[in-house]
């Protein structure tokens, strides 16, 4: 492979890097590519006058035949656990962006869609602090390098190196080692300096207004080849449908509310889809309804009872942690691309600008909801819980997860079935709902 033969002595220039990226290119190639064929330059990085690096010096992409740009020739790994280095050899010059994440600890690099020519089994052997490498399309137009490693890593120096006439260009990244506080540390202002061009007006808190006719979003969880948790009798799937369009016909009898159903029958909705639909139709309320199992066998015995979630970054317990994990996972299940934990970050720091005013609606339904339940349902030993759901991830549109109670416990599974109880939870949620309007254009006052 053209290049990938170039051997180099990493750079021993460490400077403090703070997740931006700089092209330093060579001063005879400077003039054509200024302002041009820049990296992603951000949190201050410029481009700067040069240093030849001999990295690519070696490289070729063939004398007289210029590579498109958008390719990757080839790679290379060199350096120890000191500090390590990642080179990749481009067509051209490209775009890029470089920025780590914690957990796992990983480093990804983000360029234009780049087509890979690298040799079979590329990148499932590292070196030093490297682990493995994957690449690959994430999207449409941007294609994604994905660089596992052993544990946290700074990078210290991200650049492309500018090609002489018939040289490939090198992308150099380099990480040293560092603690996983500095990791998450590093990830955390990266992820609030991406997000500053997407927050309209910092100023004015999002208001939440309430129309004359909320809008009630009711979310039956799972569907189609998601069946979500089993009981010996009835598939989750088909049961929150059940509840869930007993819910849809308690509220639509109030006439007070416009009632959305993510699903009617018996089909996948993705999270992300199920959170789409919410934000299309403007929701002032979000129910998501879904019911609980547990694997081990002792537990399914004695755990009963419903449970109101709420999100929250972290998870209360060990048990909500495990139930957000098993709800999170049906993208996964559907063979759907799951958005990265990188994404998932950034918008949790967005979210978590703009949901605070719908975090507290969040909580005074959940506590309306148990009251509620309270008076005819079976509540879990700990109703009131909190986790990171992503369906629940909505900035405009409180919302709430109900676990209506454990199917994998044979008497709430029998329960659950019945239609009279199916109505006195909908009755309830229709009771919450009429309440938490209430409270809502009270404290509007
Ligand atoms: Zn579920």
């Amino acid at each position: 492979m053209a290049g990938a033969e170039g051997r180099s002595e990493p750079s021993r220039s460490v400077r403090g890097w703070s997740g931006s990226t700089e092209v330093r290119p060579t001063p005879e190639a400077r003039p054509s590519v200024d302002g041009k064929a820049g990296a992603t330059v951000s949190g201050g990085g410029t481009a700067r006058s040069s240093r030849r690096n001999g990295a690519g010096g070696k490289s070729k992409s063939g004398a007289g035949t210029p590579e498109p740009a958008n390719v990757v020739l080839g790679h290379e790994i060199g350096g120890d656990t000191a500090l390590t280095s990642f080179g990749l050899w481009l067509g051209g010059p490209a775009d890029f962006h470089v920025r780590s994440l914690s957990d796992p600890p990983r480093v990804i690099l983000d360029l234009p869609e780049t087509q890979f020519r690298l040799a079979e089994g590329a990148g499932r052997e590292g070196k030093g602090l490297i682990e493995a490498f994957r690449f690959g399309l994430i999207e449409a137009g941007k294609s994604r390098v994905v660089i596992d490693t052993t544990g946290p890593v700074r990078v210290t120096r991200a650049e492309l190196i500018l090609a002489q006439a018939g040289e490939a260009f090198r992308l150099e990244i380099e990480l040293a080692p560092t603690t996983a506080g500095e990791m998450a540390g590093a990830e955390l202002a990266e992820a609030a300096l991406n997000l500053k061009p997407m927050i309209p007006d910092p100023k004015p808190m999002p208001r939440i207004e309430l129309p004359a006719r909320p809008v009630i979003v009711v979310d039956a969880g799972h569907g189609g080849i998601d069946s979500g948790a089993s009981g010996s009798r009835i598939a989750e799937k088909d049961l929150v449908l059940a509840v869930a369009q007993h819910v849809e016909r308690a509220l639509k009898e109030a006439r007070a509310y416009d009632v959305v159903m993510t699903r009617t029958k018996d089909v996948f909705v993705s999270l992300d889809e199920r959170v789409a639909i919410a934000r299309a139709h403007n929701a002032d309320l979000f129910v998501s309804v879904h019911a609980d199992s547990l694997a081990s066998r002792e537990a399914a015995r004695s755990v009963r009872g419903a449970t109101v979630y709420t999100l929250a970054d972290q998870a209360t317990d060990e048990l909500t942690r495990q139930e957000a994990d098993k709800e999170n996972a049906v993208d996964l299940l559907a063979g759907l691309p799951v958005s990265t934990a990188a994404d998932d970050q950034v918008r949790d720091i967005l979210l978590d600008l703009m949901r605070r005013e719908t975090s507290i609606f969040s909580g005074q339904f959940r506590e309306s909801l148990i009251s509620e339940l309270r008076t005819g349902v079976l509540l879990s030993r700990d109703p009131r819980r909190s986790g990171p759901f992503k369906v629940l991830r909505q900035p405009s549109s409180p919302a709430v997860l109900v676990e209506l109670g454990y199917i994998s416990n044979v008497e709430d599974e029998r329960i659950m079935m019945k239609p009279q109880w199916q109505s006195k939870v909908a009755a309830a949620v229709a009771h919450a709902v009429r309440e938490h309007f209430q409270q809502r254009l009270a404290q509007r006052r």
